[in-house]
């Protein structure tokens, strides 16, 4: 029969098995009885809208057969089964989600993390097989099929795939084990004890029996007390406990279980930062077992990405991803809901409505929501790991919806600032604003560094108040939803009055605006509809202008939402340059108001690009900018 090849990424990973130097071989058992009991998993499903395909809820299994002289395992189930196009499919490619990152880590990655890790990283499914087997035998029936399929293969060189008969629909693997070496003792796995001891190990939570026959001993019968003679005789025995891991009390499943369960279940390579372990008893029981990753996955920010957590009723998978169950802002949450007041047959448009599907979701949102808390206050190193990877998912929270999670939400968030190089709370902020400190102060830009220099950052600063650096586009839309934090209004530096000038010094500033009126009138023409105004500020320190904006879209909203994809979006916001009162430029350009106002207008465009520059935008006409100060060299 003609070999057929693997596909390249798949052959790769093959080879890595074959020749693997990893040392926990064992988990080849493990990864099959988990596509067992996924299989069994999906034709239970399929069972419920079609009572044709199931079986009897006792009778399904999955076996384990031992033959020392052949040195095979077999590992029986009666679930799905594959169809000849499946087979081909499945155990051609590798299916699991973990590949992508495979890849990533093959390209780019690190080399030093090279196959070991991988292999530890994404139990690596059914090619686990291979590292223990010099040949793997796959024969299926998948439902609806006539007759069985069988899927042979002795490595990387290739496989065959041919029709053959099976009796009833699942399917049966068969590993031909590889001869011992001087390392390695493969025929250990032919020992009922080793395998049984794997089972309970790694496989004690699968819902459905996993049996095996096994050898026990005992008297024979007729032979007298005090000389007994005994004799071996096979038991069909149940090897796991099938009690779900979290339905176990607490106390007594260890954290690395865990984090086994949640790497192997949700596909990550990484421990979660955070179990959280919920049982929740009167009206609505439920059981939770969530899980926060300690990093995004590579698809969380966009829109492939699904929240939800698996539903069980009493035991029993009835939907793998329930969004309902978390609200967008903790769409981060991987785990499971297990309840016994939800029925199996329950519909997905009903769960919508299910009351006690609401009632769960509320609970375990205020749970999740308290375990943060938690760890922000006694974990504040794993909080803002925590915080990098989902900090932005909690500020969209805030953001969307009108601003209606703002309450659960407020107090996650965090931001640099100009008092340390750390993340500071809001609370943080507020707990220390000075005496006669009105507002949070904020400022918007690319990186801390360019904010550091915005003009009115600086002189903010300088009279001794704290200003929050606001790096991302989502940032100053959150905190514009929010407006209040507490009592305290929030203030963009680049954007709203201050109000930390002293009555006289407004009124000083007034005058001088106004008795100015004629000049200022003159600049802000000649730089044209670019800014909206000019005027003079006794706010900044050192720099001579600034530019800030006036009305709801500031500067930094107007960079973000023109990142957005779409001409149309095209927004701008409107300017006001000021003129630093204080400022030699003062002087100079009143001078030239009444002597060369030519010059003056010049000097108003230069001013303006100044003020552009140092705000990170672009200028919009770079070449005349150039060609002015060039002239003014001259
Ligand atoms: P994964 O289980 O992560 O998807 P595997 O390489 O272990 O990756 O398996 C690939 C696919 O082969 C599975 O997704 C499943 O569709 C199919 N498969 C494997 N084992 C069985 C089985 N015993 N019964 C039915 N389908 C199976």
């Amino acid at each position: 029969m003609a070999k057929k090849q693997f596909k390249t990424e798949s052959k790769k990973l093959l080879d890595m098995m074959i020749n693997s130097i990893y040392t926990h071989k064992e988990i080849f058992l493990r990864e099959l009885i988990s596509n067992a009991s996924d299989a069994i998993d999906k034709r239970y499903f399929a069972s419920l809208t079609d009572t044709n395909i199931g079986l009897a809820n006792d009778q399904y299994e999955i076996r384990i057969e031992l033959n020392k002289d052949a040195k095979t395992i077999k590992i029986t189930d009666n679930g799905c089964g594959m169809s000849m196009e499946e087979l081909e499919n499945n155990l051609g490619t590798i299916a699991r989600s973990g590949s992508f990152d495979f890849k990533a880590s093959q390209e780019g990655g690190d080399s030093a993390k090279a196959p070991v890790d991988i292999i530890g990283q994404f139990g690596v499914g059914f090619y686990s097989s291979f590292m223990v087997s010099d040949r793997v035998e796959v024969v299926s029936r998948a439902i609806g099929a006539e007759e069985g399929c069988k899927w042979e293969s002795s490595g990387a060189d290739g496989y065959t795939i041919a029709p053959c008969e099976k009796d009833d629909v699942g399917t049966v693997v068969t590993l031909h084990l590889k001869d011992d070496t001087d390392d390695e003792k493969y025929s250990e796995y032919l020992e009922p004890y080793r395998i049984q001891g794997l089972v309970k190990k790694y496989s004690d939570y699968i819902r459905y029996p996993i049996r095996m026959m096994m050898e026990r001993s005992r008297k024979k019968e007729g032979t007298p007390d005090d000389k007994p003679e005994y004799e071996t005789y096979l038991e069909d025995e149940t090897l796991n406990s099938m009690v779900p891991l979290w339905k176990k009390p607490a106390g007594e499943v260890k954290d690395e279980e865990f984090n086994r369960f949640y790497q192997e279940k949700f596909y990550d390579y990484q421990e979660p930062l955070k179990v959280i372990h919920q049982k929740a008893e009167g009206a609505t029981e439920f059981t939770a077992l969530l899980f926060i990753p300690s990093h995004a996955p590579y698809n969380y920010y966009t829109k492939e990405y699904e929240k939800g957590l698996q539903l069980y009723s009493s035991g029993v998978l009835i939907m793998e991803k329930c969004k309902d169950l978390l609200p967008d802002y903790f769409s981060f949450v991987h785990g499971l809901v297990d309840s016994s007041d939800l029925s199996l047959n329950i519909s997905r448009e009903m769960l919508q409505h299910d009351r006690q599907l609401k009632a769960i979701a509320k609970s375990v949102e205020k749970k999740i929501s308290s375990e943060l808390s938690k760890m922000l206050e006694n974990d504040r190193e794993n909080y803002e790991k925590f915080f990098a990877a989902f900090g932005t998912q909690l500020k969209y929270g805030i953001y969307t919806d009108y601003g209606m999670h703002k309450e659960t939400l407020q107090d996650f968030i965090m931001f640099k600032s100009s008092a340390e190089d750390k993340l500071v709370t809001l609370k943080e902020y507020v707990g220390r604003m000075k005496e006669d400190q009105k507002k949070i102060y904020y400022a918007p830009g690319d990186t801390v560094d360019q904010i550091k220099l915005l003009p009115q950052v600086e002189s903010v600063i300088s009279h001794g108040y704290e200003v929050l650096y606001l790096t991302e586009d989502i940032d100053e839309f959150a905190l514009q939803m929010m407006r209040t934090y507490g009592e305290k209004e929030f203030s963009n530096v680049c954007q709203d009055d201050l109000d930390i000038t002293t009555e006289e010094e407004k009124q000083s500033l007034k005058e001088e605006n106004e008795s100015s009126a004629d000049m200022l009138k003159f600049m802000q023409e000649s730089i044209g509809d670019a800014v909206r105004s000019v005027k003079f500020t006794n706010t900044l320190k050192n720099h001579p202008v600034c530019l800030s904006g006036e009305g709801a879209i500031s500067v930094g909203m107007e960079k973000a939402l023109n990142k957005m994809p779409g001409e149309e979006n095209q927004v701008k916001a409107e300017l006001v340059l000021e003129i630093n009162a204080n400022h030699p430029i003062t002087a100079k350009l009143k001078e030239l108001y009444s002597e060369d106002k030519d010059k003056l207008a010049k000097y108003s465009k230069i001013l303006y690009a100044n003020a552009r520059l140092i705000s990170g935008l672009k200028l919009e006409n770079p070449s005349e900018v150039g060609d002015m100060i060039c002239d003014l060299m001259l």
